[in-house]
Order: C-alpha cells, then sequence, then structure tokens
C-alpha cells in the first residue's frame, strides 16, 4: 500500500496546477451565464406571481402542471396533466398486463386493485380519469 510519503508531492502540485488553473478559467467564463441565469429564474418567478401560479411539474406533452392542477403520476415517475391521463379502465388494464406478463402484481398493483374494488362497490366509472389534485409540499 502507498503511504503518503511515498507520493512525490511536487509532481503532483505540478500536474494539479494545470487542471487547477483549467478549473478557475472555466469557472470565471460561466459566471456570466450563471448570472444570466439566476436573472432569468427572479423573472420567470415573477411571471408566475403575476398570474398567481406555482408549477407542480411539466407533462410530457409540454403543458405545465400548476399546484391546484389535477394530474396522473406514472409508475416510471413521469407526470401528465389531466388531459392526457390514462383513465382507471387504462390503469386497470395496464396492471393486468402486468400481472399477465409475471411483472406483477407488486404493491403499487395491489393499491390500484384494492382501489378499482371499492370504485366498483360504489358504482364509480372506470372510464374517468386517474387523477389526483397536485398539490404544495
Ligand atoms: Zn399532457
Amino acid at each position: 500500500m502507498t503511504t503518503s510519503r511515498s507520493i512525490d508531492r511536487e509532481k503532483l502540485s505540478e500536474e494539479l496546477a494545470e487542471i487547477e488553473k483549467a478549473i478557475q478559467t472555466i469557472d470565471a467564463l460561466s459566471k456570466p451565464l450563471r448570472t444570466a441565469e439566476s436573472a432569468l429564474v427572479t423573472v420567470r418567478e415573477a411571471i408566475l406571481d403575476r398570474y398567481g401560479a406555482v408549477i407542480y411539474d411539466k407533462c410530457e406533452c409540454g403543458a405545465l402542471i400548476l399546484i391546484g392542477d389535477k394530474y396522473h403520476h406514472c409508475r416510471d415517475g413521469e407526470m401528465l396533466c389531466e388531459e392526457c391521463a390514462p383513465t382507471y379502465a387504462d390503469v386497470k388494464k395496464q396492471v393486468e398486463e402486468r400481472i399477465a406478463e409475471g411483472r406483477g402484481p407488486d404493491q403499487e398493483d395491489l393499491d390500484m386493485m384494492t382501489v378499482f374494488e371499492v370504485m366498483a362497490e360504489r358504482g364509480d366509472s372506470l372510464d374517468q380519469k386517474s387523477v389526483v389534485v397536485a398539490s404544495a409540499a
């Protein structure tokens, strides 16, 4: 095992000096970009404030999902706006396909099956969108 005493510190410092210089150069060059980004973030906040809107996420269709909007949280983590959201019937079909393909049921599938059962007991239609309301964390 190499001990710190066997390290050629002079050579190490010499080699690191070039890298440190490059890092400092890139840092100095990127400062104006960080300043511009910060200014744009401030402008974006001002626009959102003017509309009284808070962004929750963005749908794959490009639509903003705002706090208070209905959205669907996909298994893979994607968020879909209400328009793009699947119906409960779509989700039920996906769960059934996962189980048929031997990829389930996992806890999420079991939770959804409970939801389908409760909906059936209450006489709720599975044709409604599978959505929840976005709320601030
Ligand atoms: Zn969408």
